[in-house]
């Protein structure tokens, strides 16, 4: 790393003890800008970088619930608003026990980026909780989302902050905080949260939005090398949102699709994943994966390992962060495979990302291969500001729009920086540069 990014770099060490993963984010990043602040001096005049890592604000609070048997829980809650220079912050909640405020920082942090690249006019945020939805009753969670936005709502607002959902965070959990949210403020505000219902201000397609996203996105970096997503060999890992619905566009798009894992372990499905059934597992009866292969004869369930074993062509990492180190790339590169896009945020450790790039494996990361979920966000916020609802075809045909411009930016920003196919560096430096550009404009 240059000096001056390094010297950024120790700043944030010393500044955030204890928080690897937001650490691994920021190092990602500015191992890539190197170019970019050299032609451009002003962002050094002004201190562009340093300000780019420090979050706005950032608010921690407690959240206190009654459990079925009646006890009081405590949870941690968790807002980072990382960067309001293109619009409102924006970004999801996640409730996972791993939650805390490093995590929640990476997450902001690339948030940043991932939404600069949608080109759609929305800031960087992320938030969550450290609350555990495992085993937990209807009850209990919307007695805890409650809680949440008890706190959470004196926060955000439709031009101030828009949270949506991540991992643990879906329909039903929005709908107990946006029903939260108006009767604490009385208004219907309905552009404060998105990944709403589709009858009361929700977008069609957004549920879909990420995983189509992310093969959308492979299926271009294909493209680059004269193939598709036909007859490709695919391995997901996941088994949530977007696990689902990059298997759902996987299959659309003529690609076999073997796998998807969840913490039971991970399914080898060779006739290829059964989609109803791995909707009916996994949505309706929020299931394990266990309880797909028992109803799916062929199946098998391989506990303990890594689905990275199971050869295929193209690979979508879709369950959570550093989820692929650098053996599994290594595993992934001996067994040939040509792609991979990542669902989830920040799921391959550097190394992996070194050995993949190495290899000259098409390598998408996950602020532009899986911003079609928050760019579809932004579509549900212009819905709702319009009162003019789109159809699932008129979300879906904007969606596959979008990703192709993202892919086209990263892409074209990497050639113009003398690396061309690497996907990394074309998204942090065409990211970062609209966001410093707002910065330089906006003043100090
Ligand atoms: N949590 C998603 C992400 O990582 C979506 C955020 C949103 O729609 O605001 O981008």
């Amino acid at each position: 790393m240059q000096q001056e990014l390094q010297e950024v770099y120790d700043e944030v060490l010393h500044r955030n003890h204890g928080e690897p993963e937001f650490h691994q984010a920021v190092r990602e990043v500015l191992e890539t800008l190197g170019p970019v602040v050299d032609k451009h001096p002003e962002y050094r005049e002004h201190a562009i970088l340093r300000r780019v890592v420090e979050p706005e604000r950032q608010i921690i609070f407690r959240v206190p619930w009654v459990d079925d048997s009646g006890r009081v829980q405590v949870n941690r809650g968790f807002r980072v608003q990382f960067n309001s220079a293109l619009g409102p912050y924006k970004g999801g909640l996640r409730f996972h026990p791993s939650v805390n405020l490093g995590i929640i920082k990476f997450l902001g942090f690339e948030q940043v980026f991932k939404n600069s690249l949608t080109g759609r006019g929305i800031g960087g945020g992320k938030g969550g909780s450290d609350f555990d939805p495992h085993g937990r009753s209807d009850g209990e969670m919307m007695r805890f989302c409650q809680s949440f936005m008890t706190e959470l709502h004196r926060h955000i607002g439709e031009h101030t902050d828009v949270p949506a959902g991540d991992i643990g965070v879906g329909g039903r959990e929005i709908g107990y905080m946006y029903g939260q949210y108006k009767r604490l403020t009385n208004r219907a505000e309905m552009g404060v949260l998105t990944g709403k219902g589709i009858p009361w201000g929700g977008s069609r397609a957004r549920t879909e939005a990420t995983g189509y996203g992310v093969v959308i996105f492979a299926d271009r970096m294909l493209n680059t090398v004269k193939q598709s997503m036909e007859g490709q060999r695919v391995v997901v890992s996941g088994a949530g949102n977007v696990a689902i619905y990059a298997v759902a566009k996987a299959q659309e798009l003529g690609a076999d699709v073997v796998t998807v894992s969840d913490s039971s372990g991970y399914v080898v499905d060779e006739a290829g994943i059964d989609l109803a059934l791995l909707q009916q597992v996994k949505e309706v009866e929020r299931g394990r994966l266990s309880d797909y292969v028992e109803r799916r004869p062929g199946a098998r369930l391989v506990q303990g390992g890594r689905v990275w074993d199971v050869p295929c062509t193209v690979a979508l990492p879709c369950a959570t962060q550093n989820e692929l180190d650098h053996h599994a790339a290594e595993t992934l590169v001996k067994n040939g495979t040509v792609v991979v896009a990542e669902g989830a945020n920040m799921p391959s450790t550097p190394d992996a990302v070194e050995v993949f790039q190495g290899a000259h494996v098409l390598f998408g990361p996950g602020k532009a291969a899986n911003a079609g979920g928050v760019a579809t966000s932004a579509l549900e916020m212009a819905q709702n500001a319009s009162r003019e609802p789109l159809t699932f075809n008129e979300v879906a045909s904007k969606l596959e729009g979008i990703m192709e411009r993202i892919h086209h930016k990263c892409a074209s920003t990497a050639e113009e920086f003398g690396s061309p196919g690497d996907y990394v560096l074309g998204a942090n430096i065409a990211g970062f540069r609209k966001v410093a550009d707002a910065m330089l404009e906006q003043g100090v």
